[in-house]
């Protein structure tokens, strides 16, 4: 890793200069451990092509992002989350919060979740 270096952490992940703890990974998709949990099972699904945010998806990706749910949906049954039920989330920019530049679906479960978001 140089400081010329432009790819974002997911990235790095992807190309193994990271260590994360993999539950699923194919040629377009990988789904790893958040490191810094929210619930018991918090898995972050992240197509190895790196989209900024859900703002520059593009029709193209539109396969993409569909085989993410699928593959959310199949860790969530791995997980044994599917019958309590769990929580997928996209968090665009600022206002969603979102930390890493790299489009990533958040998979939560093994507990209730509580309210979708905090009412001011
Ligand atoms: P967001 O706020 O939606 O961009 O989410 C980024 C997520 O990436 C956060 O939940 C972080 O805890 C998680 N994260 C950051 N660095 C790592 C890492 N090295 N391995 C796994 N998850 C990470």
């Amino acid at each position: 890793m140089s400081e010329t270096d432009t790819r974002t952490l997911f990235q790095k992940i992807a190309d193994g200069d990271i260590p994360a703890d993999f539950v699923h990974r194919d040629e377009e998709i990988m789904a790893f451990r958040d490191i810094n949990p929210a619930a018991p099972v918090h898995v972050l699904i992240v197509p190895i092509k790196p989209i900024p945010t859900v703002n520059d998806i593009a029709a193209e990706d539109a396969m993409l992002v569909g085989k993410m749910v699928g593959v959310a949906r199949d860790i969530a049954a791995a997980e044994g989350l599917a019958d309590d039920g769990y929580r997928l989330i996209m968090n665009c920019n600022r206002d969603g919060g979102q930390e890493v530049f790299h489009l990533h679906l958040h998979l939560l479960g093994g507990r209730p979740l509580g309210p979708m978001v905090v009412r001011v």
